[in-house]
């Protein structure tokens, strides 16, 4: 990829700008003094959150999920190239040097592709769209100079702790997990789970489908096959061990045995400068910890009998041929599911399991493939959920 910096600003767009991810990034452009001029701001439906902030950072461009918001937006900003949907995103994505992937779900795919196929810098939180879709989106980076630097905290440690060392040294990639919010809680009381209690995160503030992604460690079995991607290592070298402080955002353990971390508060401020400014450092401290205070970090290892997504991302490695798409459409199904009531917090493993039970092994190597394969997963997904009694 081109040099970033050549001394002026980076152009930057946002996608999803509107969200938790994307917000924050607007926090970071703010603070960063000039670094970035923002290129393009993207949301679904968020309209009037939006326009806030074209007013604030007038860029050029805007990408929206309707026809109509489109044409309210150019009414209010008649300077404003307005683009639409899925291919708007997808076209947007290759015109500035960095283009952020803060878009929930695999929606995200026409960002990530349209970055590395125009050869950009891809910052990448939206983890569902390398998930799924993991060999289209090599294809696309290895024929353009396209390059990923991770937004997601667990990955953007490790993207930092091997920084210098030759990947043929490194021995366990050890992914962080705060535990959720049931971290604690006995497996019979799971039950009784309720919408509010999974969208409290102990230690993060996020949008709604990762806060419940987080509460049955599903987040966690994304971010397994993530960094399986991200990093290039065989899934047998990735380990979680839950850390309830969240200090400790992942390590890379060598083969002589030395553990490198990287420790900070959370804060995804931090990630985000991080993959928005690198090789660069930004100089705001977001994050920082004070150590004249007590500081006591804890280890343990998951629940995995509880927490079957960690087992579950294993074997959908292990299959290949399409089921890490089909384990991520699955969640995504189950979770919109639970969020509008249809099922309960338990049930969303049940239902994940039942879909991954009809699992077809499906070849693809294009985009238009992949979210075929997605949509069949998501039909089998809804007909699990049709077929069980409402909530
Ligand atoms: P939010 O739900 O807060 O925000 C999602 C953003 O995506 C909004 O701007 C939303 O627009 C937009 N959006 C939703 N659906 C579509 C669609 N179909 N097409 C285009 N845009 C869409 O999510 P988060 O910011 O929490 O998460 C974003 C991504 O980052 C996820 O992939 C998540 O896993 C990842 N991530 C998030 C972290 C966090 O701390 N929040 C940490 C690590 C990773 P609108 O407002 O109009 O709905
Ligand atoms: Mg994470």
């Amino acid at each position: 990829m081109d040099d970033l910096n050549g001394g002026g600003p980076r152009s930057l767009s946002i996608f999803g700008s509107t969200g938790s991810i994307g917000r924050q990034a607007l926090e970071v452009v703010r603070a960063s003094a000039g670094r970035f001029t923002v290129h393009a701001l993207s949301a679904n439906s968020s309209l009037e959150d939006l326009a806030l902030q074209i007013a604030e950072f007038r860029p050029p461009v805007a990408v929206v999920g309707t026809s109509e918001m489109a044409s309210e937006l150019c009414e209010r900003f008649p300077w404003l190239s307005c683009r639409v949907g899925r291919s708007g995103l997808y076209e947007v994505a290759g015109e500035a040097e960095i283009a952020l992937n803060a878009v929930v779900g695999f929606s995200g795919l026409s960002v990530t592709l349209g970055a590395l196929e125009a050869g950009k810098r891809l910052a990448l939180a939206n983890k569902e769209s390398l998930v799924a879709a993991g060999p289209v989106v090599h294809a696309a980076m290895e024929a353009s100079k396209g390059e990923i630097v991770p937004v997601d905290s667990e990955h953007a440690a490790i993207h930092q702790c091997l920084r210098g060392y030759p990947h043929t040294e490194v021995a366990r990639l050890l992914l962080t997990s705060s535990g959720g919010p049931f971290r604690e809680r006995a497996e019979a009381d799971l039950a009784s789970v309720t919408k509010d209690e999974a969208l409290k995160h102990p230690t993060w503030s996020m949008g709604p489908k990762i806060t419940v992604d987080s509460s049955t460690l599903m987040n966690k079995a994304l971010e397994i096959i993530e960094a399986v991607e991200l990093f290039g290592v065989e899934p047998a070298k990735v380990e979680v061990v839950v850390h309830p402080e969240s200090i400790v955002h992942s390590m890379v353990e060598y083969v002589d045995g030395a553990v490198l971390a990287q420790l900070s508060r959370p804060d995804m401020r931090l990630a985000i400068g991080y993959a928005l400014g690198y090789p660069e450092r930004m100089p705001t401290k977001y994050g920082e910890l004070d150590f004249t205070s007590r500081l006591s970090l804890h280890f343990e290892p998951p629940r995995r009998s509880v927490f079957k997504g960690i087992d579950l991302a294993f074997e959908a490695l292990r299959a290949g041929a399409g089921a890490p798409a089909w384990l991520n459409a699955a969640n995504e199904v189950a979770v919109d599911a639970f969020l509008q009531g249809r099922i309960r917090w338990i049930e969303i493993y049940e239902v994940i399991e039942a879909t991954m039970e009809r699992f077809e092994p499906t070849r693809f190597s294009s985009a238009d493939e992949v979210i075929a394969l997605d949509q069949i997963a998501r039909l089998r997904c809804s007909e699990v959920i049709g077929r069980r009694a409402p909530a």
